[in-house]
């Protein structure tokens, strides 16, 4: 028998239970799943750390924390997680944040706000660029920004991509390290972030960088609040160095309401829904990797907790 503890924010239960008891089932795993267990009982613990779960010491036989975000910046650090960490990477995640940018790339790409918004029927005839002009950079080549550059060098944009080690992308001009940073930044018209929130990646977006984008640009962060020096792009948006920013994450969610990001009219708030696990899915992730972990098998998405993503 595989005790299993549901440790996400309670408002996941009645979502998560079903399709994982369903996806345990399929997987032939002889099981018990329970929000309320024994520590000393428990195999895994499916989590989310949004959760009242923060301290880890109890669960002396824990064999793994399986989190059902892609983001681990709240739990990476717990001193009290000794059991391996693992992410969650698929469950609809990628195909979601695949929609958010390319959605959002195009609207500023095709300039569509004159068109939908213009009270005073302006007939402004100045047709936007095709995709193969339009310089994109993606920071951030995970399991995310890999194929939203693909995705979007698919569409004819040029896209330009930056990650921690060496990567190779069919269609994308790909970077890596401190001087590809800044040959990824210089003359980006379109800048997404997809880098997970790190002591290494922190405020990357600041004064300097926002600098090296082309005049006018634009800037999407699905990625992490602290990405961005908020003052900094504040600035760039006044100068017209940023023509605007579309932000799903901030460094304090909800986004406080006296916040300049709101009404700020060259910035576009969307609520932290770039992209969710979509349980059905997810729990295909989570049950195969409770197999893999009962079998002694390697288990898939650790994180590295050392580089904290
Ligand atoms: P991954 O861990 O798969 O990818 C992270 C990428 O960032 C990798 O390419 C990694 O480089 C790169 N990276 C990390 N640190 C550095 C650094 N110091 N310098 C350069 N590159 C770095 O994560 P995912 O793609 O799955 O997710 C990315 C982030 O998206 C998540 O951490 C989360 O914050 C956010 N997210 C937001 C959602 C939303 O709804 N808004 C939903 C889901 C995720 P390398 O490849 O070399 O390791």
């Amino acid at each position: 028998m595989t005790n299993i503890l549901f440790a996400a924010g309670p408002s996941r239960w009645e979502s998560w239970a079903p399709p994982l008891r369903a996806a345990l089932d399929r997987a032939g795993l002889d099981h018990t799943l329970s929000r309320e267990m024994a520590p000393e009982l428990v195999d895994y613990i499916v989590y989310a750390p949004d959760s009242e779960l923060q301290d880890f010491t109890p669960f002396t036989r824990c064999k793994a924390v399986l989190n059902i975000w892609a983001g681990v910046e709240a739990i990476v650090g717990n001193p009290t997680l000794t059991p391996p960490l693992a992410r969650m990477v698929g469950g609809g995640l990628t195909e979601g944040m695949v929609e958010y940018v390319l959605g959002h790339a195009l609207r500023h790409h095709l300039g569509m706000d004159a068109h939908i918004v213009n009270p005073g029927h302006r007939w402004h005839w100045a047709p936007p660029p095709l995709a193969s002009e339009r310089r994109v950079t993606v920071l951030g080549l995970g399991a995310l920004g890999a194929e939203v550059a693909r995705k979007l060098a698919d569409v004819g944009f040029r896209v330009t991509g930056w990650s921690r080690r060496p990567k190779q992308i069919a269609g994308v001009h790909t970077l890596n390290g401190a001087d590809g940073l800044d040959k990824a930044l210089r003359g980006a018209e379109i800048l997404v972030l997809l880098l997970p929130d790190t002591p290494a990646t922190g405020n990357i977006l600041n004064k300097e960088a926002l600098a090296l984008l082309a005049e006018g640009a634009f800037v999407i962060n699905p990625g992490r609040g602290p990405l961005i020096d908020d003052d900094a792009l504040l600035a760039a948006l006044d100068s017209g160095q940023v023509a605007h920013a579309t932000l799903d994450v901030f460094r304090q969610e909800p986004l406080p309401q006296d916040h300049p990001f709101w009404g700020h009219p060259r910035v576009t708030v969307t609520p932290h829904v770039a992209s969710e696990t979509r349980a059905t899915k997810g729990a295909e992730v989570i049950a195969e990797n409770i197999l893999r972990g009962d079998a002694g098998q390697p288990l898939l998405h650790l994180v590295d907790r050392a580089a904290g993503y």
